[in-house]
């Protein structure tokens, strides 16, 4: 079996293009623009790299971006003022906290600080404890682009066996909780799970979030599964810097039914996702009616 690829540059233009319908309606007949608000703290390059990503791809679909950039000896003070000034601010509808911070700021206050409203990342307690719990939130960006591709493969995930490999709380354990909330049968593996290999020979969906460059060979995967690849890994092969996923593709292609390349699977979606929220809790905050499937 040759697996179908499943392009996640060519979903996250779809859905980019429907937010951007979608806010040209809402300004039209509203009068309203979505705002989405980025805090940078400190010089780290990836960090500078996705936050620019991020704000182009805002305006681009329509939307204000606001870009807030601060020195890396920013005090927890200062970056907790700023919060409650943006969750104060009407023409912010999302905020994002990029992450990690420097090692001086409490990650998990700063990120309660957030108006879960605004909490477009998904990872406030509150959004946490409302998916848990089945009831609407702010999803998780990364999760909620592997469940939308999920979605557009399948049509009903009802009944499958899903396995998701890794159990952090950015992909994995919000991964599960949105395959559970599919009716899907759900495993999350993780370091110390016993004959990974067996667990996921019973999976009818593979999602690998690990950050281990092509830990999971075709051998491991059931003959037609769908293979989600979340890992985004650097290497080095044949003197030359490689981007590959948890899930070795040369392999598992043969012997999935469909399978997410890296790069251009998950990666394009997660950013896709980020203004999806974004319209979302503009749509919320102002009583609208929310867009169709563009949220869990
Ligand atoms: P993490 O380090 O927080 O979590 C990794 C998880 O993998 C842990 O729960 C751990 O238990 C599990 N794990 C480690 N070794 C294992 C092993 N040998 N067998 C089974 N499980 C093992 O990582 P994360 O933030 O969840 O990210 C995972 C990967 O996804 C990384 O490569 C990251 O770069 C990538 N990622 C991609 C996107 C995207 O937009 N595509 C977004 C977030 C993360």
């Amino acid at each position: 079996m040759t697996a179908q690829i499943i392009d996640g540059k060519a979903f996250a233009a779809t859905v980019r293009e429907k937010v951007a319908g979608h806010v040209t309606r809402l300004k039209e007949e509203s009068g309203i623009t979505p705002g989405l608000a980025v805090v940078l703290v400190g010089e780290d390059p990836a960090s500078q790299v996705y936050v620019r990503s991020k704000g182009k791809q805002t305006v681009e679909v329509g939307m204000n971006s606001y870009e807030h950039k601060l020195e890396a000896d920013t005090s927890e003070e200062d970056l907790l003022a700023l919060i409650d000034k943006l969750n104060n601010d009407p023409a912010v509808h999302g905020i994002l906290v990029q992450l990690p911070l420097p090692g001086h700021l409490n990650e998990d206050l700063v990120i309660n600080s957030i108006d879960p409203a605004k909490d477009v990342d998904g990872f406030h307690i509150s959004n946490v404890g409302l998916l848990g719990t089945g009831q609407k939130s702010m999803v998780p960006c990364t999760p909620l682009g592997c469940l939308m591709m999920l979605r557009d493969h399948h049509g009903s995930l009802s009944g499958m066996n899903a396995v998701v490999i890794g159990r952090s709380n950015i992909v994995g354990k919000p991964m599960a909780q949105l395959l559970l909330g599919d009716s899907c049968t759900v495993t999350i593996a993780h370091s110390r799970t016993k004959d990974l290999p067996e667990v996921v020979r019973g999976a009818d969906i593979v999602v690998a979030a690990v950050g281990r460059p092509e830990m999971v060979p075709g051998d491991w995967i059931r003959e037609g599964a769908t293979v989600i690849d979340v890992g985004i890994n650097r290497i080095e092969r044949d003197g030359k810097n490689k981007l590959v996923g948890d899930v070795d593709f040369e392999s598992a292609s043969k012997v999935a039914g469909a399978i997410t390349p890296v790069p251009g699977g998950v990666g394009p979606m997660t950013i896709a996702c980020l203004l999806a929220n974004t319209l979302t809790a503009c749509c919320r905050a102002n009583g609208l009616a929310e867009p169709d499937g563009l949220t869990a």
